[in-house]
């Protein structure tokens, strides 16, 4: 994972995190997602400059804990039910 600071895709180290941008918690929420009607997210960015491809973490814990009380959990196996041998 990117976090590491390896990219999973081409296994470079050019790896760049905007964690610590100011713009992530920006008026216009261009870099969070919506939890609920009054909330959202802040997310942090990781960018491989080789490649290109980015990772994006929710880093607020309280946030983290909001999701697991509003959304829904994917229970694994769920979507592929063929699969299942119980
Ligand atoms: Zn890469």
């Amino acid at each position: 994972m990117l976090k590491s600071g390896t990219c999973p895709k081409c296994e470079s180290d050019e790896v760049y995190s905007g964690a610590t941008i100011p713009l992530k918690k920006g008026p216009f929420g261009s870099n969070s997602i919506p939890i609920s009607l009054t909330s959202i997210a802040a997310l942090d960015n990781y960018v491989c400059t080789r490649c290109g491809y980015i990772e994006r973490y929710v880093c607020d814990a309280e946030k983290l804990t909001e999701i697991t009380e509003k959304w829904s959990k994917v229970t694994a196996g769920e979507s592929s039910a063929a699969e299942t041998t119980k």
